[in-house]
């Protein structure tokens, strides 16, 4: 049996009214790569009916997407806040929650990261341009492509994610595509990665089997860059014994 990784849904609006629940194909193929079972989350469903996918499920991939809404972590919004949308926070939230109380592996990837990060009782930078004097260009910069390397991080040492990604001098080149990032991490994670100007860019839960977070895009570098498929792979076979 394959293990089944639910993917969570970004809503997109479709011109002329509607709504559409998808994702990148990208973290569908990562998944498929790595050996696993994927699985969208629809968006706007009842618990019960959530909690009847979830019991099926044996990882969760917390996708990228738009803004959590920062009352879900005590703030009021920032000028600079960007789009949110409150069902999503819920279904994922909610999800996350069992997860991790019930050791599920969890792959917590840019929006996933700082959703993790929040779920556990932490809070945002709401626009780190605006926020963080000094910070890189961590937005998504026109004209690159979504696999861009726009600045390294720095891994720890002892983390799961440097015995997973092994990286040289325990330095990583990475994409960037996000305006906010992880301000105080919730209590019991650790932080296990940081960009050259301090933010924060890999969390882990070092109690449980696999919860981690990364705020860069590894499913859209693997096509190109060997060094992130172990994230994927590290994270199917610590589903595959749910
Ligand atoms: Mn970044």
């Amino acid at each position: 049996m394959l293990p089944v990784i639910g993917i969570t849904c970004s809503r997109i609006s479709l011109p002329g009214g509607g709504e559409r629940f998808g994702q990148n194909a990208a973290y569908v193929r990562a998944v498929v790569d790595a050996g696993g079972a994927p699985v969208l989350l629809a968006l706007d469903i009842s618990e019960k009916a959530l909690r009847a996918i979830y019991d099926t499920l044996d990882g969760l991939l917390l996708s990228g997407g738009v803004d959590v809404a920062p009352h879900r972590y005590g703030e009021m919004p920032h000028p600079r806040l960007g789009d949110v949308d409150a069902g999503r926070d819920e279904v994922e939230l909610t999800v996350t929650h069992w997860a991790v109380a019930d050791d599920l592996p969890v792959l917590a990837i840019c929006r996933g990261i700082q959703l993790l990060n929040v779920a556990l009782g932490g809070t945002l930078y709401q626009d780190i341009a605006s926020q963080v004097p000094g910070a890189l260009a961590h937005p998504y910069q026109e004209g690159n492509s979504r696999g861009h390397i726009a600045h390294t991080v720095d891994v720890v040492p002892g983390s799961h994610l440097y015995r997973i990604l092994q990286p040289e001098n325990g330095v990583l080149p990475v994409n960037s595509m996000h305006h906010q990032a992880v301000k105080d991490v919730a209590p019991g994670c650790v932080i296990t990665a940081r960009a050259p100007d301090g933010i924060i860019e890999g969390l882990e839960e070092p109690t449980r089997r696999f919860v981690v977070g990364v705020q860069w895009h590894p499913e859209e570098m693997v096509a190109n860059d060997a060094r992130m498929r172990p994230l994927f792979a590290h994270f199917v076979a610590a589903a595959r014994w749910k």
